[in-house]
């Protein structure tokens, strides 16, 4: 007869003891654990918010020990002005119809300083539906709060910092629009009166006095020039560029056709590669092409024509089209020692005496701001005695364009 196995009704079957001593002890070691836990307040409300549990973090957070809280009410941990207008039991509710409350607000130490709270608030009901409390997680903010408002007093400095620069800019624009009408006034009169003083007093002033009054002319002409350059750099500083599909074939073309004089003087040629169409400001994009390409015609080498190649080196994306386009002005002219490289592109930087090379040294310095305006580079690179190779990276679609409005 094979061996009868007994059940004992009454009895619990030898494994649920088993059971529940492990449940008992994986209960126990939870409880433990949200007990350690020190960076979140995690503790218990009953159904009507008075405090049934407390972790370590809760009292570090809080201030309160075990002893001293379980029991209270949890609006202790509120403003008074919360607790004025029943705020807690309003999250309380909150919490128990839609299953969850979060929010961030302060809240009140032991010590009455207040922290910058989040706060999340979870309803724990019995299988029945029935509530049985409140499990309530914080965490103390107030350092990532204090930053953020750091930043945003920041961020208000540096609008207010704009509003200034804006302003600054509106007022350079105006002493730029003075400087340019204004002084080249007198200039004017130091020309004509001193045109009239040479043809009417000729004889009387003698060759030295022709000669000095030579040198007033050249000197007021080299003024109005300096004070139209200074003109253009600010303008392109001030004013954003006006955006619209330039076609920078045509606008080489334009440039060539003004330089022909000086490229028929020294005997130079430009060649031109097919070059992109792209967004940009085509007053802009001429001054840019005039100042590179009337620089190589300038710095020719002595009896050697200057070429300048132009050419489109964008590098071709795989499967697609840039999103900037790179443009090299080449020549092969007298070049630039590696140590100036840096320095060309600053206003009034010039390598030469005026003597040998004619200039005010602003039109690289409108060159790098025109580019830079329209979000782009220029850089050059040049063996002396060889050529000069400026390189261009520009964009080529902007969001917004003139032809947009
Ligand atoms: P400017 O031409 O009025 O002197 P720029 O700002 O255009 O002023 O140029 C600054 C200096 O950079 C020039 O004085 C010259 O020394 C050097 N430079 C510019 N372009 C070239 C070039 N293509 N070849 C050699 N030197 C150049």
């Amino acid at each position: 007869m094979a061996d009868e196995v007994k059940y004992n009704a009454s009895a619990a079957a030898p494994g649920v003891d088993a059971l529940s001593k492990s449940l008992r002890e994986s209960e126990e070691r939870f409880r433990l654990l949200v007990e350690s836990i020190k960076d979140y307040a995690i503790f218990l409300l009953d159904p009507d918010g008075y405090i049934a549990s407390w972790n370590a973090g809760a009292e570090r957070i809080k201030g309160y020990t075990a002893d001293e809280i379980i029991g209270k009410h949890f609006s202790i941990f509120y403003p008074q002005d919360a607790v004025d207008q029943e705020w807690p039991m309003k999250e309380l509710e909150i919490a128990r119809r839609e299953g969850r409350f979060e929010e961030e607000g302060w809240r009140v130490r032991k010590d009455g300083t207040q922290f910058w709270a989040d706060v999340v608030i979870t309803p724990l009901f019995e299988a029945n539906g029935e509530l049985v409390g409140f499990a309530k997680i914080t965490r103390d903010l107030t350092e990532r709060y204090e930053a953020s408002l750091a930043m945003q007093r920041a961020n208000q400095e540096l609008d207010l910092k704009n509003q200034e620069l804006e302003e600054r800019n509106r007022e350079l624009q105006g002493f730029a629009s003075v400087a340019s009408h204004d002084l080249q006034e007198p200039l004017r009169k130091i020309n004509t009166f001193s045109e009239l003083l040479e043809q009417e007093y000729k004889d009387a002033v003698g060759e030295n006095g022709r000669m000095y009054l030579d040198r007033i002319r050249s000197a007021a002409t080299r003024m109005s020039q300096l004070i139209n350059d200074l003109l253009s750099y600010t303008r392109v500083s001030t004013q954003p560029p006006r955006l619209r599909s330039v076609d920078l074939n045509a606008v080489i073309d334009e440039v060539v056709s003004d330089l022909e004089l000086s490229l028929t003087e020294t005997g130079g040629r430009v060649d031109v590669d097919p070059l992109p169409t792209i967004d940009a400001d085509p007053t802009q994009m001429r001054q840019l092409f005039q100042n590179l390409i009337s620089n190589s015609i300038k710095f020719h080498r002595p009896g050697v024509p200057p070429v300048i190649r132009i050419t489109d080196a964008t590098p071709a994306p795989p499967g697609g089209q840039s999103d900037t386009c790179r443009i090299v002005v080449e020549d092969n002219g007298i070049g630039i020692e590696e140590k100036f490289l840096d320095q060309i592109f600053a206003p009034f930087q010039r390598l030469h005496a005026r003597r040998e090379y004619p200039g005010t040294g602003i039109g690289l310095a409108i060159c790098k701001h025109i580019v830079e305006r329209h979000g782009g580079s220029i850089s050059a690179s040049s063996v002396p005695g060889e050529g000069s190779t400026f390189t261009i990276v520009l964009p080529v679609k902007h969001e917004a364009t003139v032809d947009d409005e």
